[in-house]
């Protein structure tokens, strides 16, 4: 028989779960022809896997891609980490319906919110669109992976009501008018609706973004309008993910689900050893919506954060902490004033030692972790290399103090590396009850956005390498199968995510000893020459896409193979 591809003598996961068999791979007409056996015939190529694992390709269910399709279609950073599939239009930020007056709303939106460059938007976006359906289409050509969108309540919120989208509640009228624009995104084949209720979302005017505004009503009409479309997705960044999940969101989101007869992804399920009861508490949430009738699954990286960099210019993550906030949204030159001045500086400290939840205690505790890693002021160029922990205990001053001492001499340029958490043992046992959790999907990257501090594109081999290869405490088939089986599953994709005779032939071929991700650096490959952090895989031999090899050793090969995936 003939194929088009054969993968030679590989170590198969097969994505469902079980047990590793070593195999050949069939691959015909962009679909697998043969699996678990010796594969005779010949093949206009084939792969020698010997030696190495072939597995699904890994599916992202959580990536803010809207903006960089446009102008990168093959979504480079993903593919070449053996991710093969992605689900993007999340958090209720997304580049459709826009009308042409609102477009720079949009963009700063996207800036403030997802670390989107504004010199990149700018010169990057086409616009060749207004309506969903037409953005879409916009899109629909051969991609680096395969992409499953869906659209935004922020941005159907603001071309409904305008500025006043950020302002108040809606009328009846407006929310009619947003029930019809969810059902024209749905028929033109989105996979869902996502909102945010988070208080770390507002424009770079400091207003809350359009979803905060709305009315429990609002959000459970919206999902309604999805309800001939059985099993649609319902993406949301809960205002409570960070504090244990509020009985109000939580029934919120089951409201959500039953009247859209849809499947709820809330993002990210996160653990920390400040607040060791909330991760518990917030899969109990997932447990009574089963009881009630409604699916909620919470998004959980299984494995490591990844090393995060930190710079005071955008510094999104403070803006959970009010008075940070204020001054995040500030010009610059005041901004640069304001760390310097020592009473703006105690209500900063104040802010910090008593923000709640999860994220504030992480960064009231990140100091023994963030690293001096660039500085320009003379002064400043001994810390480099340097822990602010250990610069100030040995000047005998606070943590934050010569932290915005660094900042401000550089004129905020100073680039800081937040290094990876050794875990500790209560944290490990929490993670390991989340991975094994009924009510948790993996995933989490937000690919695609916070592209100056985070570069989690190879968030499925970190987990790998760590959790399999030097802990040794999980299966390989049983993590693979935690991001392409399961993922697959739980979005209701169908004929992805596993490598059965009949699927698509999306295919990671890794190797088992060196899977990892590389340090991040800075790659200047954004429209107008700005840049972002980025990443290289470690290990990843091959990723095919649709039965063609899109990556080898990392490298573009092909023209992608990737396809929109409209749902019907
Ligand atoms: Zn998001």
């Amino acid at each position: 028989m003939e194929y088009d591809v054969i993968v030679r003598d590989g170590l198969v996961i097969d994505g469902t779960g079980a047990a590793p068999f070593k195999s050949d791979v069939g691959i015909r007409d962009g679909v697998i022809a043969a699996v678990g056996e010796s594969v005779s015939g010949t093949a206009k190529s084939e792969i020698d896997a010997t030696g190495l694992v072939v597995s699904p390709g890994f599916i992202d269910a959580h990536t803010h891609y809207d903006a960089q399709i446009d102008w990168d279609p093959w979504l480079g950073s993903s593919g070449r980490h053996g991710v093969t599939t992605i689900l993007m239009g999340n958090c209720g930020f997304t580049l459709a319906p826009v009308k042409p007056s609102d477009r720079d709303y949009v963009v700063q939106m996207l800036t403030r919110v997802e670390g989107m460059p504004l010199e990149a938007l700018k010169d990057g976006v086409t616009w060749k669109w207004e309506s969903y359906g037409e953005y879409l289409d916009a899109i629909d050509a051969s991609l680096g992976v395969n992409v499953m969108p869906q659209v935004g309540h922020s941005a159907i919120r603001y071309y409904a009501m305008g500025l006043d989208a950020c302002e108040r509640e809606a009328t009846p009228d407006e929310v009619a008018a947003m029930e019809g624009l969810v059902k024209d995104a749905m028929a033109s084949g989105a996979w869902g609706f996502t909102t945010s209720t988070s208080a770390m979302h507002n424009d770079s005017a400091g207003r809350p973004i359009p979803s905060r505004m709305a009315a429990p009503d609002e959000f459970v009409r919206l999902a309604a309008a999805m309800k001939d479309k059985p099993g649609a997705l319902i993406g949301i960044s809960p205002g409570t993910k960070f504090s244990g999940i509020s009985p109000a969101e939580r029934d919120l989101m089951i409201d959500m689900a039953r009247a859209g007869d849809a499947t709820v992804l809330w993002n990210p399920l996160k653990y920390s050893d400040q607040e060791p009861g909330l991760l518990d508490k917030m899969l109990t949430a997932s447990a009574e919506a089963e009881e009630r009738g409604a699916r909620i699954y919470a998004v959980f990286n299984p494995g490591p954060d990844g090393p995060m960099r930190l710079d005071m210019q955008n510094a999104f993550r403070f803006d959970i902490l009010p008075k940070w906030k204020s001054i995040n949204v500030l010009p610059f030159k005041e901004k640069l004033a304001a760390y310097a001045d020592p009473v703006t500086r105690a209500l900063l400290k104040k802010d910090l030692a008593e923000g709640e939840g999860l994220l504030a205690s992480g960064l009231r505790t990140m100091w023994p972790r963030i690293l001096v890693a660039e500085a320009f002021h003379p002064e400043n160029k001994t810390y480099v290399g340097s822990k602010i922990q250990d610069i100030a205990e040995r000047e005998g001053v606070e943590p934050i103090d010569i932290f915005l001492d660094i900042a401000v001499r550089d004129e905020l340029q100073t680039v800081f590396m937040q290094e990876e958490r050794t875990e500790t043992s209560s944290a490990t046992a929490a993670m390991d009850r989340a991975s094994a959790s009924k009510y948790v999907v993996y995933g989490g990257s937000d690919a695609g956005a916070h592209l100056d501090f985070m570069s989690n594109e190879g968030m499925p081999s970190r987990a790998i390498a760590l959790r399999v290869r030097e802990e040794g405490r999980y299966s390989l088939e049983g993590i693979v199968h935690g991001f392409t089986g399961r993922v697959a599953d739980v979005l209701g994709l169908q004929g992805r995510g596993r490598l059965q005779v009949g699927a698509a032939a999306d295919v990671t071929v890794f190797d088992m000893a060196s899977i990892g991700v590389s340090d991040p650096y800075m790659a200047a490959d954004l429209p107008g020459g700005s840049a972002r952090l980025s990443t290289d895989a470690v290990g990843i031999q091959y990723t095919l896409v649709n039965g063609v090899m899109a990556y080898e050793k990392g490298k573009v090969t092909t023209t992608p193979a990737g396809k929109l995936l409209r749902r019907h």
